[in-house]
């Protein structure tokens, strides 16, 4: 039965359903005050639904009983073990129905199997969650976490990742993206000091968020989006030089690419476009020099001081190239210099936080959208988590 204390007595099958008959020959006591000295006061017969035995569906009869209690002179129903009070199941088969729909069978098709109603299965799928959350409860600051936003609701708007990057799975997730947003919920975190390393994209709120809550922290920014900041820039710089080969597909795919990457007749071909705009030449040759420096990774102190000189140079270049996007992101990777340059000495980025990103949109798509963020919280710790 895979319950504790019982005996079963007869087993019965008709109609494709398995009637088990067992008694309870565990210790009963009182429940207000732990007495033994009982008397009966009358029986009742009770039939919850138990786990199925294959497609049969099992119902269990017991017979419980009512009891007086000479210590404190209170009655009370019988407890049993695995049945929770006044419920019509017992708590194995609660549980075999609510990893049935984690495992991904839908709610109305599970229902139909089992004989109950969908919101049944919602409902005890959601006990289920709870339960795995209050074990996870009070789990410590991952050292090392990884800090990014995405799209919620049009009703609520963004909400921000908390991963943990070492352990591959999420942390946490809070509503909203604005300081004001995240700071009760940081206030509140218990061990920010554990967090070593904070991995995040360019953005200032977060910034200066991390730096007042995680004392301990080092920030480290986010290869991705910084390389994906350095293509957006990149990108409307050649659109302001030539509007039309900018919306070009092909010349597109083929400017994105490294060097390395390009096959002969590629070459040839954007040869061929640079002659008739010889400054996107120098400017892919620029970005592609760039890139390759900002992808360095696993590098020693030493080795990232000799570096530094050459990402400075390639910022004043930047802010000296008198077009404008460029020397707007000259001027943000300036400001952010400090977390691109400890970028070299790790590998961790926020890849792990993207893909989890993907999987709880999955998450809001099968559950045709949440209107209540807890409901996605919960759901997103356990599934991600
Ligand atoms: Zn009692």
């Amino acid at each position: 039965m895979g319950l504790p204390g019982y005996q079963i007595t007869a087993i019965e099958e008709k109609d494709g359903r398995v009637k088990l008959s067992a008694r309870y020959t565990g210790p009963i006591a009182c429940p207000h005050c732990g007495g033994k000295r009982l008397r009966s006061k009358g029986r009742r017969t009770r039939r919850p639904r138990h786990e199925s035995w294959g497609l049969r569906h099992t119902i269990l009869e017991l017979e419980s009983r009512k009891w007086l209690c000479h210590q404190c002179g209170r009655s009370f129903w019988q407890r049993f073990p695995g049945i929770l009070p006044r419920k019509r199941s017992t708590e194995p088969l609660r549980r075999s129905v609510a990893v049935k729909h984690f495992d991904g069978i839908s709610r109305s098709r599970l229902g139909r199997r089992e004989a109950i109603g969908s919101a049944t299965v919602e409902r005890w799928f959601q006990d289920f969650l709870r339960l795995r959350a209050a074990e996870r409860r009070g789990a410590p600051c991952p050292r090392v976490l990884g800090i990014d936003e995405h799209f919620f609701s049009r009703r609520h708007g963004y909400a921000t990742t908390l991963c943990d990057l070492r352990g591959h799975k999420i942390f946490d997730v809070v509503l909203g993206r604005s300081q004001a947003a995240l700071e009760s919920y940081l206030k509140k975190l218990p061990g920010k000091e554990r967090v070593r390393v904070v991995c995040m994209d360019l953005s200032s709120p977060y910034r200066s968020l991390v730096r007042k809550y995680f004392p301990n922290a080092r920030i480290v920014a986010d290869r991705f989006h910084v390389i994906r900041l350095i293509n957006h820039h990149f990108l409307a710089c050649w659109r302001e030089i030539d509007p039309v080969g900018a919306r070009h597909r092909g010349l597109v795919s083929l400017m994105r690419r490294h060097r390395h990457k390009l096959k002969p007749e590629q070459v040839a071909r954007l040869e061929a476009y640079w002659a008739r705009f010889p400054v996107l030449r120098q400017i892919y040759a620029f970005k592609q020099r760039l890139c390759s420096l900002l992808l360095k990774k696993h590098r020693t102190r030493k080795q990232c001081a000799r570096l530094i000189p050459r990402f400075l140079k390639a910022v004043h270049q930047l802010r000296q190239s008198g077009l404008a996007q460029l020397v707007q992101l000259g001027e943000t990777l300036e400001a952010w210099s400090l977390e691109i340059a400890t970028m070299w000495r790790f590998t961790r980025n926020n890849g792990i936080t993207e893909g989890f990103h993907n999987k709880m949109e999955l998450l809001q798509r099968q559950a045709y959208g949440f209107r209540n963020f807890n409901n996605y919280r919960l759901r997103v710790r356990i599934m991600c988590g």
